[in-house]
């Protein structure tokens, strides 16, 4: 059984081929990029339109496969941008009409951490989901995925993207500060905001904004201290999730997971507690087509053929974690 899951809910156009097994065929994506500035919606929509049928064909190639080896295709639900989730939607839809199978439509945080269980075979991890809009610290628990932990405004991506971009940086910024970082000397003292299980950017980026504006300190510095902070709230905050649900593995998700601080402080937390730490690769890291796809898996065999009509299947561009039922552990 095969399935071609589509990825589409921010930056990113994904497609990954994945078999009931989990053996990942193919797993292909494209990205809308700046020079300056931030994610347009509308731009980013063009880009996922224009590259579609591109990523489609290019996974299929890599799968050595052709669509109608394809047994469902799965997309991705939400949450998500609307605009581009719509192309995501429609294409899966298209194709679905196309090939006479079913559609399957998934939660993309949770995508992220079954593909991450899947490839590091963890069996009840915590999932530290560090992306652009989202920042999770996520548990199995009770019948649900919960959300232990969150951002209580933006995402810590965006955060690090916001914060490049006001030094004249393009998006994804994210890169841009690790490589900045790497050169700082001198940590600067910033808020660090933890407010009980959760975590908040809005007034660390203000304070880093005012103290570039000074000129007082070197982007390098800033960079550095800014990731020394921000990464130590969500080490705390995932530390505190595992001791409360009495778990003792991490696994990493999202595209802030790239970063090598990042995985450095996860890491050395999991080994003080006699945990493990599970890092994906970075291409199963970020937003891609893969994850949707075993997800997609997952879900399908919990439905034992009953799929729903293709005009019962919607986007959501506001779907949450924990409002989805878990059928398939
Ligand atoms: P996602 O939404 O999961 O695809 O992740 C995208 C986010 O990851 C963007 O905000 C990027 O700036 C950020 N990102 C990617 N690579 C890195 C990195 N090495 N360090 C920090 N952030 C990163
Ligand atoms: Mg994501």
């Amino acid at each position: 059984m095969l399935t071609l899951g589509i990825e589409s809910t921010a930056h990113t156009f994904g497609v990954g081929i994945v078999n009931d097994k989990g053996k990942i065929l193919a797993n292909v994506k494209d990205s809308y990029t700046t020079e300056h500035g931030g994610i347009h919606p509308s731009e980013a929509k063009k880009h996922h339109q224009n590259v579609a049928d591109k990523v489609i064909h290019e996974a299929l190639i890599r799968a050595k496969l052709s669509l109608k080896n394809i047994d469902f295709i799965t997309f991705s639900q939400g949450p998500g941008l609307a605009p581009c989730l719509l192309v995501g939607m429609e294409k899966a839809k298209e194709l679905c009409k196309e090939l006479k199978i079913p559609l399957i439509g998934v939660n993309h945080c949770i995508a992220h951490l079954e593909i991450g269980s899947l490839l590091s075979k963890a069996k009840d991890p915590v999932l530290l989901y560090a992306s652009g809009a989202n920042t999770q610290i996520i548990a199995y628990d009770g019948g649900k995925y919960r959300i232990f932990g969150e951002t209580l405004d933006q995402g810590i991506g965006n955060f690090l993207d916001a914060f490049a971009r006001y030094m004249g940086m393009g998006f994804p910024g994210g890169p841009k500060i690790s490589k900045l970082a790497e050169k700082g000397k001198d940590y600067i003292e910033l808020p660090y905001v933890v407010k009980g299980m959760d975590v908040s950017f809005g007034g660390i980026l203000t304070n880093l904004k005012q103290k570039f504006d000074s000129k007082k300190y070197s982007k390098e510095d800033l960079a550095f201290s800014a990731q020394e902070t921000v990464f130590a709230m969500l080490t705390e905050v995932s530390e505190r999730a595992m001791a409360h649900c009495e778990k003792d593995e991490l696994v990493l998700g999202g595209g802030v997971a790239c970063n090598t601080r990042l995985q450095q402080m996860a890491r050395i937390m999991c080994k003080e507690r006699g945990a493990r730490c599970f890092v994906p690769e970075n291409q199963f890291l970020v937003d891609n087509g893969a994850m949707i796809g075993w997800l997609g898996v997952l879900k399908y065999k919990s439905l034992k053929g009953s799929t729903p009509p293709l005009n019962k299947i919607d986007m959501k561009p506001y779907e949450r974690t924990d409002d989805i039922e878990v059928t398939w552990r």
